[in-house]
């Protein structure tokens, strides 16, 4: 079918709750190209989801192999892959047991499902969650979020969620009551504009959280696997959550999420307490344990640090340019760069010049490029964004009036 008329059924025939406008029909590592055969430089990674940059050799054999043996057998029974999955998440981070879904949202519905259920008999159900946080679309996700403009015209709101101030010890201590169950956080906030936790207020966190009895929950689906240099973002603070869960990184475009419980936990969800009919099959799974294997085999954890300083370093050389960027933020390779004014024009400039960039909020730019970059493509994508601020910052000056 011609692009033209792809784009006009998308106009006709899918919901327009998304404005795309650029038609993509082929990846390859760093790159993806539009119907027109126009090449991009993909720092954007379908939103930090393709982290080993577009059909990994390794995850799309991984997948065929699979899908051409067994698809799926719902959780009924047991696949050959689902335990293996869990025993490699389970090894990389805390030792816990894992379950698994589809999604962030359908991972983080879980953690909290499970933390209501570890609260039931304590008369604990509130949940504690940040400002400026996002936890999916959902609607339990959507009440946990703390961007109130994602929950407009969707009430009423789910009860038991309670917002405070994201980096304020104090404002969370303040908001425990006997009915706190959990406290829930992004270790770096992904949607809320690249906003790392501050070292002091995640183990004052989790101090509070074992002085009150009550449980802390990691949402990892954006800064987990891999993404800030070490497979789980927690792992810069020296301490642990209770839970955490998992999702874009995890399958490489496959979807796949998931939520792991410290061991001690293991009792609290027990037969037949939460199920979903997709998640963990086969298929899934073996996108997920080729991604284990890629990021090992492949040193990209090494590469992740060693990468993201590299482009901190030239974001930086980028602020000291710009009057209209501010400071950059975040941990390997998930980076802010927070800009005074509206990103919009920056990232439809670099897209025209061949490189997709994202943005968090309306003034911040967020790059997420896969954790298999090399510097050259740094340097490709630093040039491109280079032209793309002059423009903008050439264009503002013009239109302050005289
Ligand atoms: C993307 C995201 C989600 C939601 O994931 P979906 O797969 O879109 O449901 C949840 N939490 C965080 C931190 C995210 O970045």
């Amino acid at each position: 079918m011609e692009p033209h008329e792809i784009l006009q059924r998308q106009d006709q025939y899918v919901l327009p709750t998304y404005s795309p406008e650029l038609l993509l029909v082929k990846g390859s590592g760093c790159n993806v190209w539009d119907s027109a055969g126009k090449k991009y430089l993909d720092f954007s990674t379908g939103i930090s989801v393709c982290s080993l940059g577009h059909c990994h050799p390794v995850v799309t054999e991984a997948i065929q192999r699979q899908a051409a043996k067994l698809v799926h057998v719902s959780n009924l029974f047991v696949n050959e892959n689902q335990p293996q999955l869990a025993a490699t998440i389970a090894k990389k981070s805390f030792g816990g047991r894992v379950f698994f879904a589809n999604s962030g949202a359908e991972a983080n519905e879980g953690m909290i499902k499970f933390a209501r259920k570890w609260g039931s008999d304590k008369g604990r159900h509130d949940i504690i969650c940040m400002t400026n946080s996002f936890h999916g679309r959902t609607l339990t996700a959507l009440a946990a979020t703390g961007q109130s403009n994602y929950r407009e015209g969707f009430g009423p709101d789910a009860t038991g969620f309670k917002h405070v101030e994201f980096n304020d010890l104090d404002a969370v201590s303040a908001a425990v009551t006997e009915t706190t169950a959990a406290v829930l956080m992004e270790p770096i906030q992904g949607e809320g504009g690249i906003v790392p936790a501050s070292p002091e207020f995640v183990s004052g966190v989790r101090e509070l959280c074992d002085r009150n009895g009550i449980l802390l929950l990691f949402d990892e689906v954006q800064c987990g696997m891999g993404r800030t240099g070490r497979y789980f973002a927690y792992q810069h603070f020296g301490v642990e959550p209770d839970a955490m869960a998992l999702a874009k990184a995890l399958g490489n475009g496959f979807p796949l999420g998931a939520f792991e419980v410290q061991r001690k936990w293991e009792g609290v969800l027990t037969t037949s307490t939460h199920a979903s009919t997709f998640g963990g099959t086969p298929l899934a799974c073996a996108a997920g344990l080729a991604v284990f294997q890629a990021i090992d085999d492949e040193d990209l954890l090494i590469n992740c640090q060693e990468m993201g300083e590299h482009l901190r370093g030239a974001l930086i050389g980028l602020v000291g340019k710009y009057g209209k960027l501010k400071e950059v933020r975040g941990h390997g390779l998930m980076l802010g760069v927070e800009a005074t004014a509206p990103v919009a024009p920056v990232l439809k400039e670099a897209a025209d010049s061949g490189l997709l960039v994202l943005s968090a909020g309306k003034n911040v730019l967020r790059l997420l490029p896969p954790l298999t970059i090399r510097p050259e493509h740094i340097d490709e994508a630093i040039k491109i964004l280079d032209s793309a601020l002059e423009a903008w910052d050439r264009a503002s000056v013009e239109s302050v009036p005289a």
